[in-house]
């Protein structure tokens, strides 16, 4: 394919030059001044190297939609997925788990490498070994405990395997069970084992509330005594009245030499189950729905939800109004409605609100929470530390608007309307500096030899509510979304998106 006239961002962060560019095959054979004959004429349009999400969760979305077209229009042209601990190996047979945040999956997997020789999706595709799925595996009978010590051995010899496999690391979520549990003696023996294996640990940490210091103190301590190369994921401070802490955090993560990922949204999603206390995550999930009619259980969670200690309230740090539903298929009158809304409604205290609907939502419940201000998050982008992520979740039912309209977010919010950096800037941590991190050589630049992952942005016509903006898309030098007709007509390889 051949790009005339176009205007190179080239994701090194150096400031744009115009040349066309040819690519043969999967890469990109040549970049010169002048055009080349039969080249599409871009007329100046910007061309970047295709985005790389260091935080995604699309290991179910690849198996379900190979074509992963809600990520290739958004220029997303490589995910790294298993993120916060949630992951879909290895798992005995029939198991489906974290279906809630992953969405359904199809197939029949073992373990990663049988995992991975069924995706085949349409991006470029990384994976870490997530954490809860070890848990699940290695502590069968009741994974919300410590683990033994043959128990770790086992988790750690899965996780060398899934490595050796081509997985780039380990993720966790200590906020969420079964990870919760593991006791520092676990989290040490495998990170010596990531670090034995060159890889990146990345971690929800378990607080990023009012103890989001002694949190990051907590994990971060382990990862430098095993040696551990580590990045925090999602990056933010939760609670209005916990922005002052942002500095303080981003030194912290300078002193131990770690590194972050960042969604730019003031707003986050996880499920409603997670403004519940430890002691009710623990439990299985039907134990849940019952111990919740209790009212010695509803006192006790009331309390420990305004007093949390050791853990993140969210009510207690977001408040009830700054907690909306976005998905709850048993009570789907209720979706889009904050939970003060809720109880208002209902004429019922908010926390009677909430046990009653989780005592009885058999489903996936999803709510978004007003996490940060702003100002904050433009503070955490600006550090030479960050690089971008979604965190984009892929359920059956409505959607955080990152999982569908991430990057025409971020250059409409964070460069057209009221700028947080350089053009060139901005590109260079969704794309190069990604790909420095995670040790791939031959992505994230505009450059010759390397792999032909490019996207054309028509900055001036970026609309995040219709998706637009990004007119064209490679992936190995195959076309995957293009809004040019004489591109469409290029049906080698795979159908064009666009009309999807
Ligand atoms: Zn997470």
């Amino acid at each position: 394919m051949k790009l005339n006239n176009a205007l190179i961002y080239d994701g090194s962060g150096s400031l744009p030059y115009r040349a066309s560019i040819e690519t043969t095959g999967s890469v990109i054979s040549r970049i010169q001044s002048q055009g080349f004959d039969d080249g599409l004429d871009l007329n100046g349009l910007v061309v970047c190297p295709g985005f790389m999400d260091m935080h995604a969760h699309s290991e179910a979305l690849s198996l379900r939609d190979p074509g992963m077209s809600i990520r290739a229009v958004q220029g997303i042209t490589f995910d790294l997925s298993g993120n916060c601990g949630a992951g879909l190996w290895p798992r005995r047979p029939g198991q489906q788990r974290y279906e809630d945040i992953l969405g359904p999956s199809q197939g029949d997997w073992k373990d990663f490498a049988s995992y991975a020789s069924q995706s085949k999706a349409s991006i470029n595709q990384a994976f870490l070994q997530a954490h809860g799925p070890l848990r699940l595996f290695c502590l069968e009978n009741n994974p919300n405990r410590e683990a033994t010590e043959a128990e770790i051995r086992s988790m750690a010899e899965i996780l060398e395997t899934s490595m050796d496999d081509g997985c780039l690391g380990l993720s966790t979520g200590l906020y969420y069970a079964p990870c919760l549990f593991a006791s520092r003696d676990e989290m040490l023996a495998l990170l010596r084992t990531v670090a034995h294996k060159g890889g990146i640990f990345s971690v929800h940490h378990r607080c990023e509330g009012s103890s989001i210091l002694q949190s990051l103190d907590e994990i971060l301590s382990i990862a430098r005594e095993a040696e551990c190369r580590t990045e925090v994921s999602h990056l933010k401070v939760i609670g209005l009245r916990n922005q002052g802490l942002v500095e303080k955090v981003l030194e912290k993560i300078e002193s131990y030499g770690a590194t972050f990922d960042q969604y730019t949204y003031d707003f986050g999603s996880t499920s409603l189950e997670s403004l519940l206390p430890p002691f009710l995550l623990g439990l299985p999930k039907a134990q849940r729905m019952e111990a919740l009619q209790d009212p010695q259980v509803r006192n006790k969670a009331r309390l420990q939800m305004l007093h949390p200690e050791g853990w993140d309230s969210l009510v207690d740090l977001c408040s009830w109004q700054n907690i909306r539903i976005l998905q709850l298929p048993t009570f789907a009158e209720l979706e889009s409605m904050s939970l003060a809304e809720v109880a208002e409604k209902l004429s019922k205290d908010p926390f009677d609100c909430l046990f009653d609907i989780l005592s009885k939502e058999k489903g996936a419940s999803l709510m978004t929470d007003t996490t940060q201000t702003d100002e904050s998050l433009r503070t955490i982008m600006r550090h030479p530390l960050g690089v971008w992520g979604t965190d984009a979740l892929y359920t059956a039912g409505p959607m955080h608007p990152r999982s569908s309209q991430a990057t025409f977010h971020l250059f409409r919010s964070f460069y057209l309307d009221k700028p947080a950096m350089s053009l060139e800037a901005l590109i260079h941590r969704m794309t190069a500096k990604t790909a420095q991190r995670l040790g791939i050589r031959d992505r994230g630049l505009v450059k010759e030899g390397f792999k032909a992952d490019l996207c054309v942005l028509d900055l001036y016509h970026m609309d995040e509510e219709k998706r637009e903006g990004i007119p064209l898309v490679l992936v190995n030098g195959r076309p995957i979304v293009s809004r040019f007709s004489s591109v469409i007509e290029e049906k080698a390889f795979f159908p064009p998106v666009l009309n999807a």
